[in-house]
């Protein structure tokens, strides 16, 4: 008699369905890169809980971290006293952002918090109330702001309206579906065209913006990759204008592009960069890092929150970084990445459903369609590969503006042969969804 998981029973009487479940399994513990469900299987994880956990699950010293700092204080707010892990990690973190310029820092919980407080820091210091976001972007569903600045209507907004005012969206440079029928780098990156020299006349004037949020690579967009030379040729058209330029690392962050920082590719400072997810491994914690010139025109009392920044999150962060630089986990990045990559060209030399692969680093993702020349989305084709890829024991992601893509966001010390062997069963998925169809 098959093993009934009870617990998602549990859950589909007591939780409300509002919150989506992509896998229908419980997981009980995890071992680096793999995890045990209640019936004991075992997967590999190609999702670190959406490019969390990327120094892999139940990390040792990661526990270790947590575990002193648990016995020495686990609680005050930073608002009511100064603590080290706080301070010491705001040098570290500030230390290592992107560009010359002296920098401050916040830390809040999550992704969407560090977008809204991105937005609060940029409004308040320029003065000026609109922020262009791109479609296709995430910015987070956790709250009202980050959720009007996120590009995609479905699911994430559906019935919520209204949103909070003074957003304004542009196409991002979505290369394989150009909106505007272009070829990169033919093109002369036409879209940037559009924001100088139309959207700035018809939607809304530089000086009445306050800033751009842009992920340099978009995560649930489905791995889209900007051309370098957008994110250079953007920041000095916003540069020109008193335009405060917020880079998103949230989901593209922390090495996972075979860089520290996504914008790092691009050689770009941005004024205003927020981190989050693999910050500390899986504990609730963001950072917003800003030029100093910009946070010390903020506000005083403005920003924080009880929790923010707390302290046995912040002493996990700080062993995440040593251990990132100790064993150069960047560099990892680059040549799983490379492995990944490789093996996608592949498929797609194979299979006529594979489309698009794009990513950097181990941000690698392929974007699945019913054929090349028509580029119908092949949704669930995709569906149907995430299933039959579970149940041989790999978890996978979906993405995308159409749920067409699959990205792989394995920690990034997973072990080499599970890595092979997830990108084997990835394969077997594809073949069989390929020649049966998505019956
Ligand atoms: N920005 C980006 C780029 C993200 O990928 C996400 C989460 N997927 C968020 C913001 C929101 O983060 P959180 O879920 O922690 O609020």
């Amino acid at each position: 008699m098959m093993f009934m998981d009870l617990y998602l029973d549990l859950r589909n009487k007591f939780v409300m369905g509002g919150v989506s479940l992509l896998h229908p399994i419980t997981v009980e513990r995890g071992v680096n890169a793999l995890l045990y469900d209640v019936e004991g299987k075992v997967y590999i994880d190609f999702t670190s809980g959406i490019g969390v956990t990327s120094l892999g699950h139940a990390n040792p010293e990661l526990i270790e971290a947590a575990m002193e700092q648990l016995k020495k204080l686990w609680h005050i707010c930073v608002m009511i006293a100064n603590y080290k892990p706080y301070v010491e990690l705001a040098e570290k973190l500030v230390k290592m952002a992107p560009g010359k310029s002296e920098k401050q820092i916040l830390f809040m919980n999550s992704g969407s918090e560090a977008t809204d407080n991105a937005v609060k820091i940029a409004r308040q210091v320029t003065g000026r109330p609109y922020i262009v976001s791109f479609e296709n972007s995430f910015h987070g569903r956790g709250s009202m702001l980050a959720l009007a600045l996120t590009g995609k209507y479905k699911p994430y907004k559906v019935n919520l309206e209204p949103f909070p005012p003074g957003v304004e969206f542009v196409p991002y440079p979505y290369c394989y579906r150009c909106i505007f029928g272009g070829v990169y780098p033919d093109c002369g990156l036409a879209c940037l065209d559009y924001i100088r020299k139309y959207f700035i006349y018809s939607r809304v004037p530089p000086e009445r913006v306050a800033a751009f949020i842009i992920e340099v690579v978009q995560g649930e967009g489905g791995f889209v990759v900007a051309p370098m030379e957008f994110i250079r040729e953007l920041k000095s058209f916003l540069e020109n204008n008193g335009i405060i330029l917020i880079d998103d690392e949230v989901q593209a962050g922390f090495g996972r592009t075979g860089r520290m920082w996504a914008i790092e590719h691009s050689g770009v400072e941005p004024d205003i960069m927020y981190t989050a997810k693999a910050i500390a491994n899986g504990l609730p914690l963001s950072a917003i890092i800003g030029r100093r010139e910009v946070m010390e025109k903020v506000n005083p009392g403005t920003y924080g929150g009880t929790y923010g920044g707390n302290p046995v999150a912040c002493a996990v962060a700080l062993k995440v970084l040593e251990i990132f630089e100790r064993d150069k986990i960047v560099e990892r990045a680059v040549k799983l990445g490379e492995i990944v990559r490789k093996r996608f060209e592949e498929f797609r030399d194979k299979f006529k459903i594979v489309g698009d692969v794009r990513g950097l680093g181990l941000m690698q993702a392929i974007e699945f369609v019913k054929d090349g020349r028509s580029k119908e989305p092949a949704i669930s084709e995709v569906a149907k590969i995430l299933e039959i890829a579970r149940l041989k024991g790999l978890l996978l992601l979906r993405a995308g503006l159409y749920l067409n893509v699959i990205r792989v966001h394995p920690p990034l010390t997973i072990e080499e042969e599970y890595l092979i062997r997830g990108l084997d069963i990835l394969e077997e998925a594809i073949r069989e969804v390929e020649v049966h169809g998505d019956r």
